[in-house]
């Protein structure tokens, strides 16, 4: 619910590159380094702390794959084993191996993460085969199962190496008519479950809706463990498999919890605090413990170094209940933090000028934490394809009664900054004047308005009594865009607002131009993005729905956005700023309205409308467009390598950083760092 995760547009800088950034194109993926400068800068105690975080974040790096596809892990063992063994595999099947694995990395698995589409092997079954065995013969070892031969197992996979139209999409809430977006995902979240098995399953109880629903009543399973667990039907009965030491994934957990208690002694007290309970919830995997984690983290507000480490986002389920595992590790850029923390600071002004009925704003804002901050590991849900800013917890009894942390990865945005290509914005830009507003505001703007969509965009409102604070129950799969569309409107409504150049945040000279090249970026972008869905007419990635929701419903609802053409070429062109402001306070006031009442009929019936479907002929011609000029879809990043330095003692004595500028090496690394714990 909480990131923006799209890759802001930004122009690349005027001066030359001092150093890699864009390290490969793979298909239509950019491949780029990120820098972490400030790291060496830190104190000894922080920097050790940072080393065995790291250490954390990698250990659970395998749940996600699990949870992507159930195959993915034996598929990654196979790839793997053929790239470290490839001396006598014949070169073109290695070219392709090579691709098809840099992009299985990337989208962790075989599905993009995006579309949400398969992509597959592009060369003969009996060709990967080959390279299979020339890999055994070098001593590569296979996840064949129990007096499963290496033939068997390439048998037993190929369906997931080859046929698109086997498992076809991860996540699908638009559904084909013979299913429904359980049987229509192809996640492991669930096994043999339906949506009929889990329907009022975690609704909301209250006395009035137990009274008027007798189905409800008569329900005997409730999920326990909505967030960390995968639901399997065994039997006739539904069962939860919970994410915890012991349980699933049980020695992954345990690893992430070593290093975590190994932490917690350098941690400032509030984050031990945060630390001790997270160990406390990946031993119990209970919902209250998750709970304490989630306040003792939000509670933890001015330590230098800070984690996530969980069961988080819930993008991938169809449902938007079953949380994703990922983590981040990070230092806060204190240099970068003014911006977002003086939009936090004044966040009650914003909160108070929702336009929305008042009954939806909060009254009493509960501190938003802000921070900018540089990343030094991100894994599992957030990488290598990064968010670029977040803003948690979730749970939205917590954010109401306890309030929430913003964030802004700065040194993401300085690398999709050194790595961007100018063309990507003069392709699509109608005027000279347009373009050039893009590339001298474009980075400034993006960052601004992400910092407005997490501070005081997902940071606000508050929403009726009835749903016991979890909207997204009521809203099910329309629940994800809905949010990510009213945190960008709030960000879109409030960029023009004086007041920002009252806080200092904007100079009052470049106002103007910097509204303009936001809004005019936004509106292109909704045109620029459906290059990233190159199969299909319908988009499924929410930060793609709401982008298209808001854009065309302006074009149905206000004058502000023109649709013209010159040489055969579309372009989306805003014509009309204030036009463009009314109609995001309209939109806004609905949609803060349909998440405060959970109005599920309303919420579904406007992303139906204006935020799935697209025309093929017009995305044809923009792929055509970006790729005679080679511009990349979406981008992912190479993490830091840090390593410690130890005395004769043992003890750490320093942690040094590098940059591999290598993301095949990257990955390897990774694999085999986890490769003892897996399937316990
Ligand atoms: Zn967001």
């Amino acid at each position: 619910m909480s990131r923006s995760a799209e890759a802001p547009t930004i122009p690349s800088a005027a001066v030359a590159p001092e150093r890699p950034y864009l390290l490969e194109r793979v298909d239509d993926a950019a491949i780029v380094q990120l820098y972490a400068d400030g790291f060496r800068e830190l104190p000894l105690r922080d920097k050790v702390l940072v080393w065995h975080l790291t250490r954390a974040a990698i250990a659970g790096r395998d749940i996600f794959y699990d949870q992507r596809y159930a195959d993915a892990l034996d598929m990654r063992d196979v790839l793997e084993g053929i790239l470290t063994h490839a001396r006598d595999v014949e070169a073109t099947t290695l070219a392709e191996v090579q691709r098809y694995t840099k992009l299985f990395w990337l989208n962790t698995g075989p599905y993009n993460n995006l579309t949400a589409r398969k992509f597959v092997l592009a060369c003969p079954c009996e060709a990967f085969a080959a390279a299979a065995h020339a890999a055994a013969r070098q001593g590569a070892r296979f996840p064949t199962r129990e007096h499963e031969t290496l033939d068997a197992l390439l048998d037993r996979l190929a369906p997931a190496f080859f046929d698109p139209d086997v498992d076809p999409m991860v996540t699908c809430k638009t559904p084909p008519p013979e299913h429904d977006i359980l049987t229509a995902s192809c996640n492991n979240l669930y096994e043999g479950v339906s949506l009929a098995d889990v329907h009022d399953v975690a609704q909301p109880v209250s006395p009035a809706r137990a009274e008027r629903s007798p189905e409800a009543q008569r329900d005997t399973f409730r999920e326990r463990h909505p967030l960390n667990s995968r639901l399997l039907k065994q039997d006739g009965r539904l069962v939860e498999e919970v994410y915890r030491v012991g349980g699933r994934f049980g020695a992954s957990i345990e690893a992430i919890v070593e290093h975590l208690k190994a932490a917690i002694p350098y941690a400032s007290e509030p984050m031990a605090n945060a630390l001790r309970a997270l160990v406390r919830f990946y031993e119990t995997g209970e919902d209250a413990d998750r709970e304490q984690y989630d306040i003792a983290w939000v509670q933890d507000t001015a330590s230098p170094v800070d984690t996530i480490n969980g069961f988080i986002e819930v993008y991938l389920d169809a449902r938007g209940v079953k949380g994703a595992w990922e983590a981040i590790v990070w230092y806060v850029n204190r240099e970068k933090t003014f911006q977002i923390r003086t939009i936090a600071d004044h966040a009650q002004w914003f909160e108070d000028r929702l336009p929305c009925d008042p009954r939806f704003r909060k009254t009493t804002a509960h501190g938003v934490t802000a921070a900018a901050i540089d990343v030094v590991i991100e894994t599992g849900d957030s990488g290598p394809v990064t968010p670029v800013g977040i803003n948690l917890p979730n749970d939205q009894g917590i954010r109401e009664r306890y309030g929430s942390k913003s964030v802004s990865l700065a040194n993401v945005h300085e690398a999709y900054d050194k790595s961007t290509l100018p063309e990507l914005r003069t392709e699509f830009s109608w005027t000279p004047e347009e373009a050039a507003r893009a590339v001298a505001w474009n980075a400034f703007a993006s960052e601004l308005t992400t910092n407005l969509h997490e501070v005081i965009g997902h940071g606000s409102g508050q929403v009726d009594a009835t749903l016991n604070g979890n909207p997204h129950l009521a809203l099910k799969e329309q629940y994800s865009t809905l949010e990510e569309a009213r945190a960008d409107l709030v960000a879109l409504y409030f960029l023009p607002d004086p007041k920002l150049v009252e806080l200092g945040l904007v100079p009052a000279e470049h106002h103007e131009d910097i509204v303009l090249a936001e809004y005019e970026g936004y509106t292109r972008n909704v045109l620029v993005q459906l290059r990233r869905v190159r199969a299909g007419t319908h988009i499924e990635e929410d930060h793609m729905r709401n982008r298209q929701l808001i854009i065309r419903w302006l074009m149905a609802h206000t004058t502000a956005i023109d649709v013209r053409t010159r040489n055969g070429k579309t372009f989306y062109v805003m014509t009309d700023a204030r036009a463009f402001r009314d109609g995001v306070g309209r939109l806004l006031g609905e949609v803060q309205r349909i998440k405060g009442e959970g109005d599920y009929a309303a919420a579904r019936a406007l992303v139906e409308s204006y935020g799935v479907h697209f025309d093929a002929a017009l995305r044809d011609e923009v792929v055509a467009r970006v790729d005679r000029l080679q511009l990349p879809s979406y981008t992912g990043f190479v993490m830091p390598t840090l390593e410690p330095v130890v005395d004769a003692a043992g003890a750490i004595v320093d942690v040094t950083v590098a940059y591999p500028l290598d993301f095949t090496a990257q990955m390897l690394e990774y694999s085999a760092a986890t490769r003892d714990l897996r399937r316990a």
